[in-house]
């Protein structure tokens, strides 16, 4: 299949030594496709097509611009079961899982498709008399965006259609892990009628591509969604040279189960968060802290649970977790396990799962009596690994739950509504679940972490577009017989 680099409305062969092998994490000898990497030089000339786009898409009426999304969704639906097979074939999550992130990507686009019907400005009221005084949104110019692995279709998705309908022509660079993904989302978007030159996509690595995107003094805005090593340093190289930046980082998402809590839902939200994707989800559920009453039969069930999951390829649809993504991450995700097994209790799991050597499979592991201070409690392990820990009320648990230096969700499950709003209001995370699993993300709600997991704006929902945008606010003096209060 064709992947690799698109420029000004054409694919584009970089000149470069370095080549991109994309490999199907489940069976390592299945070649998706090899082609050169994007370089520095590339951006330039990626910038320069974007910057002369740009003069014509910021001057389409929004509405019109929403309509390419509309399309978009259309062919994008056409196509879930095409689109679910590339992603779950490059990154491995199971079938159902990259069906259902294809299904949130048009979600996205379907919301901001409408949302170019209302690219709002806002009236508010001037202190002097016959002062007409409102304000109006304009796109930014060129931007960048780079995105990591995980979730291919839908983070791509979601910078780059509010990026879009405010105005912006985009420089994108996906992951060099899931460039056939990126493809689709790229090559769906031409079909539907974006102008050449809007979404210039570079697929090269991080220190050639997306250091040039960074430090480029024509991309006026960055938004990176990736891991808080290179989050943190991209956002210090593009606020050094002024440029807006957003940047989503890792998490070390907590359920806190109090006394009261339904232990069915409790251990569905485990099951779903823990291991769902593999453990590679931002959102992914990594501590539970459960009440010490509850403790014994919700881990013995988890155990069981963890046992009884089907490891395999993802486009084997009897499958209920796949690989993760590559090498780096196996090897990664193994020390943790292998660590984890001298901080804690290992009760199933902690190591590769027999027969599955053709991949990059990881068994799914239970950490008991695991210590607050533990590396694996603090961590991002980035598999599928639950860390329990024992709590004898809810300010234990709120003081374990924001104990790590991540911020990005949680979820309480109790009956008790005192303790879930005090959950709510304590709990240092950006989204804040009650009584349902710590994973999602939905179109129309900002998304997004605080502490280090959250650099800038929120993603998706109206906050999406204000990032790309800037805000003019306009006086306008309606009296000619008198003369301004330029006092006021
Ligand atoms: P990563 O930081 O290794 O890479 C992310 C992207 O940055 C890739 O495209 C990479 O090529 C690029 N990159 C690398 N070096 C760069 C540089 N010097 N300048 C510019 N770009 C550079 O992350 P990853 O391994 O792809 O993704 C996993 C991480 O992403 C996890 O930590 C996960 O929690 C996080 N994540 C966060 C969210 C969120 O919304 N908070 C969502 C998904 C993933």
């Amino acid at each position: 299949m064709q992947t690799g680099s698109y420029l000004d409305g054409s694919w584009y062969q970089p000149s470069s030594d370095k080549t991109i092998k994309n490999l199907n994490p489940a069976d390592t000898s299945d070649v998706i496709a090899e082609f050169p990497a994007a370089t520095a030089a590339d951006v330039e000339r990626a910038i320069k097509g974007a910057s002369e786009a740009f003069e014509s898409w910021r001057k389409v009426p929004a509405p019109e611009r929403a309509r390419v999304f509309w399309r978009a969704a259309e062919i994008a639906r056409g196509r879930v079961d095409e689109l679910g097979e590339i992603l779950c074939r490059e990154e491995g999550k199971v079938l159902a899982e990259a069906k259902g992130e294809i299904r949130k990507g048009i979600s996205v686009l379907e919301y901001y498709a409408g949302a170019g019907f209302r690219l709002e400005g806002r009236t508010i009221p001037a202190e002097g008399r016959n002062v007409f005084t409102y304000t109006i949104k304009r796109p930014l110019g060129v931007v960048g965006l780079i995105t990591p692995w995980n979730f291919p279709w839908a983070i791509p998705v979601w910078k780059a259609a509010p990026a879009l309908i405010a105005g912006n022509t985009c420089v994108f660079k996906p992951s060099e892990l899931t460039p056939a993904t990126a493809t689709a989302m790229v090559e769906i978007f031409a079909e539907a009628g974006l102008p050449k030159g809007c979404l210039q996509m570079l697929v090269g690595y991080g220190e050639d591509v997306g250091q040039a995107i960074v430090d480029h003094p024509a991309v006026k805005a960055v938004s990176f969604t990736g891991s808080n090593a290179v989050g943190f340093h991209v956002n210090t190289c593009a606020a050094k040279r002024g440029a807006k930046v957003t940047c989503e980082l890792g998490g070390k998402n907590a359920i806190i189960a109090l006394a009261d809590a339904d232990v069915d839902a409790v251990v569905g939200a485990v099951m779903n968060g823990a291991f769902g994707s593999t453990g590679q989800r931002c959102t992914a559920t990594s501590r539970l802290l459960v009440h010490e009453s509850i403790a014994g039969q919700i881990t013995e069930r988890l155990v069981e649970g963890a046992k009884a999951l089907k490891i395999g390829p993802g486009l084997d649809e009897s499958s209920e977790m796949g690989p993760v993504v590559d090498g780096v991450q196996h090897k990664s995700v193994l020390e943790y396990l292998e660590l984890g097994q001298s901080e804690a209790k290992c009760l199933t799991g902690g190591g590769k799962p027999a027969g599955l050597d053709q991949g990059y499979f990881v068994q799914p592991t239970v950490f008991a009596d695991v210590s607050p201070d533990a590396r694996i409690f603090q961590e991002e392990i980035f598999g599928p690994a639950i860390s329990i820990a024992t709590i004898k009320d809810l300010d234990e648990g709120l003081r374990f739950a924001n104990s790590v230096r991540y911020g990005l969700t949680s979820s309480i499950y109790t009956q008790d509504v005192y303790d879930a709003l005090r959950f709510v209001e304590e709990v240092e995370t950006g989204m804040v679940h009650v009584n349902e699993p710590t994973v999602g993300g939905e179109a129309q709600l900002p998304f997004g972490g605080i502490k280090d997991t959250g650099i800038g704006a929120k993603e998706m929902s109206t906050d999406g577009i204000d990032f790309f945008c800037e805000e003019k606010t306009v006086f306008v003096n309606f009296d000619k017989s008198t003369a301004r209060n330029f006092n006021r």
